[in-house]
């Protein structure tokens, strides 16, 4: 078949290689290769992230560039508890994409909208948050970000840290990479990032060397339908593959790819079906979060939405790289549920 990947991003990028060995494969990616960004705090987990990467033979400890101890979490007045990892490290997003990138036929600083694909027998959305090529949706949820790449020589913590916002709106995140360098950023549903970000950044002085950011779509696959339209395929966050409380799209969007590449072998027809299935646990968190936003979580009534990111995780702790705790889970939405948090830092 011939394949038209628009969008050469982590997710793109990783079906693209699945895919290049049996079918004529071509990524059309907007950003030029010599100024490419990959937008991201770079955060995974190596327990998966080595599994996906030998599918495609590459070395992903090659990549990693801060392996993680233990994650502390602020909470309002003062309290912080932390989270033992058990994998949860930063690696080089931008190499890796770039390295997938040489095994493959890739068109930089070509824009996808409106282009005519009629060469191809499928055109696949990989444009992430964007998805240029599928219809809009009616509703989308997003998180709006802002991330800065910030140099410290006297860093305010060594670890991964996260600082919550009032009503689980997003977080702080403090992710430390390599050589004295951090992805420091915030992504708050209620529009509050920035303003914390910038009291973060000048308390904790540091250089600031570029500042990036886009939006996180946390709409699940169930509300990004249609999934395929025509000949145009979604992958990766262009259909919600993002976890709707973390935000972490890494690893969803290159396990969509492999629902994508083994549909393609056994039938096509089938993948819609196959990505609501994988992902439907992403449904019940993305009803759970959104309670939490408008205040009406009960306990009682939503218990099962309220455990749901908890059970998922918890039977998932290498996965996720880091111990799974129902305390510690209870903790942050107890903090943070009624909006009585604060984002003082
Ligand atoms: C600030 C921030 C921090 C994050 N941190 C983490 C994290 O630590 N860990 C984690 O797992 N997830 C994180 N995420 C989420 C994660 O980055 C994404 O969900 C994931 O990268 C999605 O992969 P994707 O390939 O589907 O889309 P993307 O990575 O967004 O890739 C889409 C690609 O399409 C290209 N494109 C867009 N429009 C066009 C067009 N018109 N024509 C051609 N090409 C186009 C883009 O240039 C890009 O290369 C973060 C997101 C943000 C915004």
């Amino acid at each position: 078949m011939r394949i038209a990947v628009a969008g050469g991003g982590v997710a793109g990028s990783y079906l693209a290689c699945l895919l290049s060995e049996a079918h004529e494969v071509a990524v059309f990616e907007r950003q030029r290769r010599e100024r490419f960004k990959a937008v991201c705090a770079w955060g995974t987990s190596k327990h998966e992230m080595r599994r996906l990467s030998s599918r495609i033979g590459l070395n992903f400890d090659e990549y990693i560039l801060h392996e993680g101890k233990e994650m502390i979490v602020k909470l309002p007045r003062g309290e912080e508890f932390s989270i033992k990892l058990k994998g949860l490290c930063t690696f080089d997003k931008k190499r890796f994409i770039l390295d997938m990138h040489e095994r493959l036929k890739v068109k930089y600083d070509f824009d996808v909208r409106g282009a005519q694909f009629s060469d191809y027998n499928l055109v696949v959305d990989s444009t992430g948050f964007h998805r240029v090529l599928l219809p809009k949706l009616r509703r989308d949820y997003f998180i709006p970000t802002v991330e800065y790449l910030v140099k410290y020589s006297n860093a305010p913590f060594e670890d991964f840290c996260l600082i919550p916002f009032a009503y689980l709106g997003g977080f702080i995140w403090f992710f430390p990479l390599s050589n004295g360098l951090f992805h420091v950023g915030a992504g708050d549903y209620f529009g509050r990032h920035r303003k914390a970000l910038d009291e973060f950044v000048s308390k904790h002085r540091g250089e600031v060397m570029d500042v990036l950011g886009h939006p996180v779509r946390i709409s699940p696959p169930k509300l990004c339908e249609p999934l395929v339209n025509g000949n145009v395929v979604g992958v990766g966050e262009s259909i919600g593959a993002v976890h709707p409380v973390i935000g972490e799209g890494i690893i969803p969007g290159m396990q969509c790819a492999e629902l994508f590449a083994e549909s393609l072998e056994s039938g096509l027809e089938r993948y819609p079906a196959k990505v609501l299935k994988h992902f439907a646990v992403f449904h019940d968190i993305f009803q759970f979060i959104r309670k939490v936003h408008n205040s009406t979580l009960n306990y009682f009534r939503d218990w099962k939405l309220l455990l749901s990111p908890y059970f998922y995780m918890k039977l998932r702790e290498e996965r996720f790289g880091m111990q799974i705790r129902l305390r510690d889970w209870m903790r942050i939405v107890n903090a943070y549920r009624r909006g009585d948090g604060s984002t003082k830092i």
